[in-house]
């Protein structure tokens, strides 16, 4: 812990970290210690771990990287947190992100962006942009992201880590701050698939606090052991899986570089025994106007909260009460975030409701069902995370919805609710030598377990 504190203070130039508070990590490392000594050490004990700052923690200020909750303290913890100290992990503090997990890059931060560690003139990704950030530069053994269209998935891609967004449901949302509830997820990003596994297994499970949580599914863990115990010895353990290949994953848009980092990924599992099969996920780019009217739907209903009366910021001066309402909203959300409220607060108008929100939810079903019919030809699909590599810092300044656009291939697994993880598969090629390249393998409902496993044969 006390390493991890001086490498945080070493590079607080990436601007990973939000909070860190170095005696309470201590005093957190020194009873692990004493849990160690007393021959009473759980599977994380006194492993260092990172928040995003959207799990609530009453040690650490929680402000979802908004003004609108920059001095907040939560009178509780999360239940992801308090499931990983119970297993014995150290809290190094809070991570930035982008405000309210809205956005791509962690460009979005009220506290300034996050640099990618491989190449500090690129976005590191995001929403969970400091989470990726913070274990490529070696800041924490693991951090927490939550992936709500590709918040995990997408930073680790871009930094070079591995992330897993396990099954809707299987991860507790109590104490998450909310963005869109019926798509938020938590996950864990860390070096390999090896170092996710206890920190997910550790993370998941049910919780009668979220109404979503899901209540009998196998542990991860359990689900990693029976995908390993139907693996081969030898040089071809994957033997027998069929790995789904979507052509709408490879079609325009997509980069060469990241193409042929993801090919050569996809011949490396042919070596290892599995077997391609071409799939088709035909309403692949129907899934980025689906997620942008249900995303800022459920947005501007749980932002509503925010109303400067019971928490959060409010203006120093106003007139009425709806004048404080509208002036601390003004102030304390930045512009992505009003234009999601706007753009969720249009679509579930009365008029508008059956044009563009009911439409949507349609369109949700559609792509489940896609999901399912290809899963039902193949085991697992794999296909690159992001169509490009990391960008240029403030490359989208002038355009937010190119940065929705690069979501691609990260929003139907959110509207379907599925797990999918991100595995560091190679890099970009000339000028972007140095930005790494994420291969997604997603598997089908509570399997997370078996894309672990799959994926620890990869790396
Ligand atoms: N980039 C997507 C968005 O801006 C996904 C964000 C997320 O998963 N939290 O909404």
């Amino acid at each position: 812990a006390q390493s991890a504190l001086d490498a945080i203070a070493a590079r607080a130039s990436l601007n990973a970290f939000l909070h860190v508070d170095a005696e309470l990590t201590l005093a957190q490392a020194r009873a692990a210690d004493a849990r160690i000594a007393a021959g009473q050490a759980g599977p994380l004990t006194g492993v260092p771990i990172a928040h995003k700052d959207v799990f609530v923690t009453r040690g650490w200020r929680t402000t979802a990287a908004s003004k609108m909750l920059g001095q907040y303290v939560s009178p509780f913890d999360a239940a992801v947190v308090e499931r990983l100290e119970a297993a014995g992990a150290v809290s190094l503090g809070k991570l930035n992100c982008d405000e309210f997990a809205m956005g791509s890059g962690n460009e979005n931060s009220a506290f300034g962006p996050v640099l990618n560690p491989w190449d500090n003139t690129a976005v590191p990704g995001g929403s969970s942009g400091g989470s990726a950030a913070a274990v490529a530069a070696g800041l924490a053994v693991a951090t927490t992201g939550t992936d709500t269209g590709g918040s995990v998935r997408q930073p680790a891609a871009l930094c070079g880590v591995s992330g897993i967004k396990p099954t809707y449901g299987s991860v507790s949302r109590f104490g998450m701050v909310a963005f869109g509830s019926s798509l938020d997820q938590a996950g864990p990003l860390a070096a390999s698939a090896a170092d996710l596994l206890p920190v997910l297994d550790a993370m998941a499970g049910f919780d009668a606090r979220d109404a979503t949580s899901h209540q009998s599914h196998a542990t991860v863990q359990a689900q990693y052991d029976a995908a390993r115990a139907g693996m081969q010895e030898g040089a071809q353990p994957l033997a027998g899986l069929r790995i789904g290949v979507p052509a709408e994953y490879f079609g325009e848009g997509l980069a060469a570089d990241v193409a042929q980092a993801v090919e050569a990924a996809l011949q490396e599992f042919e070596k290892l025994g599995a077997q391609r099969v071409a799939i088709s996920l035909p309403r692949t780019d129907l899934a980025i106007p689906a997620y942008y009217v249900i995303a800022p739907a459920e947005a501007s209903s749980n932002l509503s909260r925010y109303d400067g009366v019971r928490y959060g910021h409010r203006t120093a001066s106003y007139g009425n009460l709806e004048d404080m309402t509208s002036r601390s909203r003004a102030e304390g959300f930045g512009p992505e975030v009003q234009r999601r409220i706007l753009i969720g607060a249009y679509v579930l108008s009365h008029g508008y409701y059956d044009a563009y929100y009911l439409q949507a939810q349609r369109l949700r079903r559609m792509i489940a069902d896609d999901f399912q019919r290809a899963l039902g030809q193949c085991d697992v699909i794999m296909g690159p995370v992001t169509p490009t590599v990391a960008k240029d810092l403030g490359e989208n300044r002038d355009d937010p919805t190119a940065d929705w656009l690069a979501d691609i291939y990260t929003l139907g697994v959110s509207l379907a609710g599925l797990p999918a993880m991100s595995v560091p598969c190679g890099f970009g090629q000339g000028a972007h030598a140095r930005r790494p390249v994420g291969l997604q393998i997603i598997g089908n409902y509570f399997q997370e377990g078996r894309l672990l496993a799959i994926a620890e044969r990869f790396q």
